[in-house]
């Protein structure tokens, strides 16, 4: 039996951060499914295949070999036996991944990844339907947010320090518009699970959102953790 921690969240709220630490922490796997989405929206980028016909994405997701392995214990994501890791977080990679990730058959066979993964590894796995769809009988599950001008003003650090042009209202108005799409598709949509812990980090650092976590899966593990 393996154990289920279930991050979700909004973009830029540092769930990746979060969920490597605890990972590191507690001799888990990192699992990032948005690394997953990323890599099945590239597959239709470079397809040239458009974000508005739901009909050739339900077929490319059928075709694209999407696997995932593990380096020094950094996530890999291989599409079609190809490393593409280092070509996933770009925002055009993933704004179609935010569209693309709406459709029925993308989710299909990405979820059964994830499942299969979680079913072999102890896994720390972040996502927008972790809690909810992916693992619902997760031994911890963090809906983890922030408000939109901390998440944006993160992300614009972010992309400034590696000497990327960027500006701060674009960004804000990108990621609102990702929430808005996450938020309100048909199938498996971003929301806090019933049984999810709620923790805004917009004044609280890394490091104190880390701790705050691992103190749920201290109680946890006291508790009835199997
Ligand atoms: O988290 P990240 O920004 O890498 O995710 C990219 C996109 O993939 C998200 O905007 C979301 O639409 C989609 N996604 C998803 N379900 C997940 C993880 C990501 O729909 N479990």
């Amino acid at each position: 039996m393996s154990y289920q921690i279930a991050i979700d969240g909004p973009a830029g709220a540092g769930k990746s951060t979060i969920a490597k630490e605890i990972a590191k922490k507690l001799g888990f796997i990192y699992v990032d499914t948005g690394a997953m989405y990323r890599a099945m929206a590239l597959y239709l980028l470079r397809k040239g295949i458009p974000a508005d016909d739901p009909v050739k994405i339900s077929a490319a997701s059928r075709e694209a070999d999407i696997t995932i392995a593990y380096k020094d214990g950094i996530q890999q994501v291989l599409l079609d036996k190809e490393n593409v890791t280092a070509f996933l977080r770009t925002e055009e990679v993933g704004n179609m991944a935010s569209v693309s990730s709406a459709n029925p058959d993308v989710r299909k066979k990405l979820v059964e990844l994830q499942q299969e993964l979680a079913s072999r590894e102890n896994v720390v796995m972040d996502g927008r339907d972790i809690g909810t769809c992916v693992l619902p009988k997760a031994d911890v599950k963090i809906y983890l947010t922030a408000s939109t001008a901390c998440r944006a003003k993160r992300r614009y650090d972010e992309l400034t320090a590696k000497g990327e042009a960027c500006d701060l209202k674009v960004i804000e108005a990108d990621i609102e518009k990702r929430d808005h799409q996450d938020m309100t598709r048909e199938h498996s949509p971003l929301r806090q699970a019933e049984d999810a812990v709620l923790l805004d980090s917009s004044n609280l650092t890394i490091q104190e959102v880390t701790e705050k976590i691992l103190a749920l899966v201290k109680i946890r593990k006291d508790n009835s953790w199997k």
